[in-house]
């Protein structure tokens, strides 16, 4: 009896290296995890991928033939048909690196290599929140943020592969928060974990006081996403105003999306989800306020659904896309 074939994803982030066996039910059948790859040169990195998947077929007494291709999410810039790293902010080096031609060298069976947002915006479709839509923007909020458009049930990439990069769409011009990329007032800038260290310092500067008890050593870089998470659970209000603030400017980045695709959903991902009802309430709240009487036909903003995995998944589901 022939078996169904089984994908197999990669996924390469800026602290973990993971991959995994998934059926095509989204399911996880193994999966490995390193944390050793953030300082190995791009070609190590590929011989860490190959070595990975080979020892999970070895443990699960599989063969590469039982693969139906081998997909890869990569966190930063893709050319998507050519396979090759453009630019990343969170690993060293693979600029310009021929990622996919040199996983091909590796394995007998097809490789995809695309950006990891777009991975995860694939598995939200297929196995999450996505699940009988034709189409659906996701937007990952953490450290950064990152995007991935589904119209008609495909991926749509643009031009190069860039599309989606909302996290650079300008909300905030004036505002004195730079992004990475140099421009001022980027959603990025404004409103993700990058942000919060500047927003903590503008609030105090303002005037703001806290009631979390700050350690010697305190300085405002210390401020991530668990730290302000920890005030807003215990009532602080400062906490409580940075939360409102970036919900509010994320209102606005949804308010533009819907301008400009009128999507039936709107899945939100990442780890600033954390932060909880009031915090997502409050993004609806924002884009409902600008929508107002603009919505003609429903649309849903709601968390994603697939949970940590989400980029590994999708990226194994680029084979069935
Ligand atoms: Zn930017």
């Amino acid at each position: 009896m022939a078996m169904e074939k089984i994908l197999c994803g990669i996924d390469l982030g800026g602290t973990k290296l993971s991959a995994g066996l998934i059926d095509t039910n989204g399911r996880i059948i193994d999966k490995t995890v390193v944390f050793d790859h953030v300082t190995k040169s791009e070609d190590m990195v590929v011989d860490q991928m190959a070595s990975m998947v080979n020892h999970l077929l070895f443990r699960n007494s599989l063969n590469e033939s039982d693969l139906m291709a081998v997909g890869v999410g990569f966190p930063g810039h893709m050319r998507y048909r050519d396979g090759i790293t453009i630019t990343t902010s969170n690993l060293e080096g693979f600029k310009n690196y021929p990622l996919r031609d040199a996983l091909m060298k590796k394995f007998t069976v097809p490789v995809m290599v695309d950006n990891d947002a777009n991975a995860q915006a694939l598995c939200e479709f297929k196995f999450g929140a996505g699940q009988g839509y034709e189409s659906l923007i996701f937007l990952t909020i953490s450290t950064g943020i990152g995007a991935g458009i589904i119209l008609n049930k495909k991926l749509y990439r643009g031009l190069t592969g860039t599309a989606g990069e909302f996290g650079h769409t300008i909300v905030k011009p004036g505002s004195g928060l730079i992004c990475t990329c140099g421009n001022e007032g980027c959603l990025m800038a404004c409103a993700c974990g990058r942000a919060l260290p500047n927003l903590w310092r503008e609030k105090t500067e303002a005037g703001y006081k806290t009631k979390i008890k700050l350690a010697e050593d305190f300085d405002y870089t210390m401020v991530d996403g668990k730290f302000i998470k920890k005030g807003i659970d215990t009532g602080d209000p400062l906490s409580t105003s940075i939360m409102n603030d970036c919900a509010d400017i994320i209102g606005i980045g949804l308010y533009n999306i819907f301008q400009a695709f009128n999507p039936p959903l709107i899945v939100l991902g990442g780890g600033l989800l954390s932060w909880g009802e009031a915090y997502i309430n409050r993004i609806r709240s924002k884009f409902y306020t600008l929508a107002k009487n603009m919505i003609f036909d429903r649309i849903d903003i709601v968390e994603a659904a697939t949970g940590a995995d989400a980029g590994l998944i999708g990226a194994a589901a680029l084979a069935i896309e």
